[in-house]
């Protein structure tokens, strides 16, 4: 079997489902670490913070 990690949103620290339309990309600052985003903060626009470099963006 497969092991599946759930990714925890960096906006808000819910976990995303596989279902829900989130992204993920890499911070455009330090280019180390994923960002993830849920559906819902991305439709509100919460700010993220990177947890490495302290980036923050739309
Ligand atoms: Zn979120
Ligand atoms: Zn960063």
């Amino acid at each position: 079997m497969e092991e599946v990690k759930i990714p925890i949103c960096t906006s808000c620290g819910k976990e995303i489902s596989p279902r829900e339309n989130a992204t993920h990309f890499l911070c455009p600052n330090c280019g180390e670490e994923i960002i993830w985003r849920c559906e819902s903060c991305r439709v509100l626009g919460v700010t993220y913070k990177c947890p490495k470099c302290g980036w923050e963006g739309p």
